[in-house]
Formats: C-alpha cells, sequence, structure tokens
C-alpha cells in the first residue's frame, strides 16, 4: 500500500490546497503551522486566481463553486495612470455590475476569505495549529529516507516518508535541498490602507473603483487596490537599498508625518490625484521590503523532500503570478503522489520507496521549469516598471491585449 507519513509545513495558500487535494482523494496528511489559530496573524490585501492556474486547482480540489461566490470579478477592473495623473489606459470594468458579464480570467479574492475556504475544507484534525517549525533531522530510526521534525514547543514529530515545506518565504525546508537564501530585489514598499472607504473616503473609492489603479515610474510606484470589505489597500514603492526604511530618517511610527515626508521626498512632482491616494490611505502603515530566489533555482532531487509555493521559488509581487504558482504546484504534486498511490494499489514496500522518489522527481521537473518561466516574467515586471516609460510601457501592454480579446 502506498500510504506516506505526509508533512505539510505552513498554512498558507500552497500547503492548505495540497492538503485538501490529498485530503478529497482519500490520502492522509498533517499540516504544522506557526500561528496560534486562522484568525492569529492579518492576512493583508487580495490575490487575483488566474483561470488556468489557480483556479484550476481550486476546481480539482472540488473548491471552484465556493470561490465563485467569494471572489470578485469587478476586481479586475485595471486603470493606469503616469506619474503627472494621466490616464493612459482604463479598462472600463468599473461600470459593469454583472458578474455573469465579466470574464472570470483572473478575478480577485481576499486572502483571508481564501484561507478560510481551504481551511474549511480540511478536516480540523489535519491541522496542527502554533506548531513553529525550528529544524529537520533524518529520524535515526531505519535505513529508509525519513525526517523528524523539531519544533519550537519542543515537541519532535518522528518518522516522516514526505516533509513538503509549503513554509513561505523563510523555508525551514528549503536548506535540506539547498544552501541559497533569497536576496532583497531592490524595491521597498509602503504598504497603506484605507478603511470603511463609502463612508470616511470616498474620493478614494470613485478614484480607484472597483479593481486596480497602478503609476510606474523611474525608481517609483503607487498601486492601489480595492479589497473586500469596503477598504482600499496602496502600495508606494521606491526602489532604495535594503536599509532604507530603516535609514532614510522618516518616523514610521508617526504616520501622519510620514506619509507627508514620503510624498514630499518621492513623490512631489506626481498628480495632485497620486499624492491624495497616500493621503488618504490613512488607517494604516507597514514597511514591506521585496525579496526573491534567484531567477531559475534548482536543486538535485532529495529523497522525502519537495518544496512547493514561495519556499520553492519566491518572487516579487511585479508579476501577480506568486499565488498561481504556489497553487499549481500544490496541484502537481497531489496528481503525482495520487496517481503514484494508484499504480501502486499493490505493491510492495521497495516499490514505495522508489514510486515516492519518482513522484517528487516528475514534480520538481515540471515545477522548475513553471517556476523559472514565472520568474522571469516577474522579474521583467520589476525591472519595467520602475522605468520612465513603465506605466506608457504596461499601459500599451493592457491595451493591445484588450484589442486582441476584443
Ligand atoms: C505584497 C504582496 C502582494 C502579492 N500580490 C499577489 C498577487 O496579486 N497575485 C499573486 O499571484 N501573488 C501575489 N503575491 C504572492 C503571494 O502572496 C505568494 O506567492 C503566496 O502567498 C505564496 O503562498 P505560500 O503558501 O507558498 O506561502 P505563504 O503565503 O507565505 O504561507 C506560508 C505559511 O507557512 C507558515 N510558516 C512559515 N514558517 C513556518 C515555520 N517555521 N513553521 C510552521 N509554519 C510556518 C506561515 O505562517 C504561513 O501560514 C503577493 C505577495 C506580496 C508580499
Amino acid at each position: 500500500m502506498f500510504e506516506p507519513k505526509i508533512a505539510i509545513i505552513g498554512a498558507g495558500p500552497a500547503g492548505l490546497t495540497l492538503a485538501r487535494l490529498l485530503e478529497h482523494n482519500n490520502m492522509a496528511c498533517t499540516i504544522f503551522e506557526l500561528d496560534s489559530d486562522r484568525n492569529k496573524r492579518d492576512q493583508g490585501g487580495s490575490l487575483d486566481l488566474h483561470v488556468h492556474t489557480g483556479q484550476l486547482a481550486l476546481r480539482e480540489a472540488g473548491l471552484y463553486e465556493k470561490f465563485k461566490r467569494l471572489a470578485r470579478p469587478e476586481g479586475e477592473g485595471m486603470k493606469v495612470v503616469k506619474f503627472d495623473g494621466t490616464v493612459l489606459f482604463d479598462s472600463g470594468h468599473n461600470q459593469i455590475h454583472n458578474p455573469e458579464e465579466m470574464s472570470w480570467e483572473k478575478p480577485e479574492i481576499d486572502r483571508v476569505l481564501l484561507r478560510n475556504m481551504l481551511l474549511d475544507s480540511v478536516k480540523p484534525e489535519t491541522i496542527q495549529w502554533s506548531k513553529k517549525l525550528l529544524r529537520v533531522e533524518p529520524s535515526s530510526s531505519g535505513t529508509k529516507p525519513r525526517f523528524d521534525l523539531h519544533f519550537a514547543d519542543g515537541v519532535v514529530e518522528k518518522d516522516f516518508d514526505l516533509v513538503v515545506g509549503a513554509d513561505g518565504a523563510w523555508s525551514r525546508i528549503r536548506p535540506l535541498v539547498t544552501n541559497v537564501q533569497p536576496h532583497y530585489a531592490g524595491v521597498t514598499s509602503v504598504e497603506l490602507w484605507a478603511l470603511d472607504c463609502d463612508k470616511h473616503h470616498p474620493w478614494l473609492s470613485e478614484y480607484v473603483g472597483s479593481g486596480s489603479c497602478f503609476m510606474f515610474d523611474e525608481d517609483r510606484a503607487i498601486q492601489c487596490q480595492r479589497n473586500g470589505n469596503n477598504t482600499i489597500r496602496a502600495y508606494a514603492s521606491v526602489r532604495q537599498p535594503e536599509n532604507w526604511s530603516k535609514d532614510c530618517g522618516i518616523d514610521w511610527s508617526q504616520p501622519v508625518a510620514a506619509r507627508k515626508e514620503l510624498i514630499e521626498r518621492y513623490f512631489a512632482d506626481c498628480g495632485e490625484d497620486l499624492k491624495r491616494v497616500i493621503e488618504e490611505t490613512s488607517e494604516e502603515l507597514r514597511i514591506r521590503q521585496g525579496y526573491m530566489l534567484p531567477v531559475g533555482l534548482e536543486w538535485q532531487c532529495r529523497p522525502g523532500v519537495a518544496l512547493i509555493g514561495d519556499a520553492a521559488h519566491l518572487m516579487t509581487p511585479f508579476g501577480g503570478v506568486g499565488v498561481n504558482v504556489a497553487l499549481t504546484d500544490a496541484l502537481d504534486l497531489a496528481r503525482n503522489l495520487i496517481s503514484c498511490r494508484d499504480a501502486l494499489a499493490t505493491a510492495s514496500s521497495n516499490d514505495f520507496e522508489d514510486a515516492l522518489i519518482e513522484a517528487i522527481q516528475k514534480y520538481e521537473t515540471s515545477m522548475f521549469v513553471r517556476a523559472r518561466q514565472n520568474a522571469e516574467k516577474t522579474a521583467r515586471g520589476l525591472h519595467g516598471h520602475f522605468q520612465a516609460n513603465g506605466a506608457e510601457e504596461f499601459a500599451k501592454r493592457l491595451q493591445q491585449a484588450s484589442d486582441n480579446t476584443a
């Protein structure tokens, strides 16, 4: 029987989707998550799930109809403006309000809704909360490639046949296959939130509309996006050294003064609308430094270890693909494990070892290609957006795509 003891580290989109796909196909696993419960940490903003990748994984997981009820297709709306405020492209989605008339190519969903939907889709006993993994060590018992998990609470969970690192950027599983660590990608973003927009920020609500509004320019960008629950999130991003947020002299603990300083130093010549976006997104402020793994990172297959999502191929958000690649990884690994199980329904234990290695190898072969393609696209996005003609080029591409589908 092919019944490997599987540990998934991390209950983010990748780990949860993998667990759901396995359970949906009668394969057991355990997720170990460092948060103490589902509400412990703010899950952040909105994600767009693409029809042939993220949405496909949810379809196979039997969650597509639920997803459709939670998603915001009108969130695909896109406006692109130049630094002086000139509108270069506007998809006009704001005027359409019937979901059935929309494309559903890449609707938005709030992270918290996606995560809760996935959490509700797995058995409660599948997830162990408050389990911060510190390190993994090969098991001392037996000769098979098995692993013991050492947690911050002192507990050691023993003898896993497969350990899946779905633990994001700073994965504790990645060191089992490579010494490479993420590096700073050159851009720091100031994340800003406006809450209860229709009541407190009607101008901003109208300006951003139902989707996103992006400005790209040399070494700077402003990206604002409608999120669920009547909120808007903006990123004011600057190309600056890694220590910029600490060394620049802006006191981020004083949000009003910090916003003013940010505008004066980096966005003073921008159109009044763009400056007002930074002023109005006044309820929360967080610093987010962009990190990435090298484009095309690969490693030798290690029996009993697999990485999915950001743990395998952390990218900056400037390609808008990270979670879609993460969900596709989950789907790809699940399919390989399930087809091994089906092929080996009556196999001996030696076959089991070989089959597990083959499943991981097959998964890695396609994941490396997928990761490289998407990381290249994202790196081009990062480079292209932060150029003097970044908004014009982005608007041109959107216009061409819109003309092609017309
Ligand atoms: C600002 C921003 C905007 C983005 N926008 C988009 C977008 O629009 N579209 C898109 O496709 N992608 C976007 N992304 C990328 C997307 O968020 C990630 O690719 C996606 O979240 C990866 O999912 P994951 O499950 O691999 O990792 P994560 O979401 O990072 O989840 C990892 C999980 O592992 C847990 N964990 C970590 N360490 C441990 C440990 N030691 N022990 C136990 N548990 C642990 C964490 O608590 C977490 O629950 C964006 C990213 C950022 C930062």
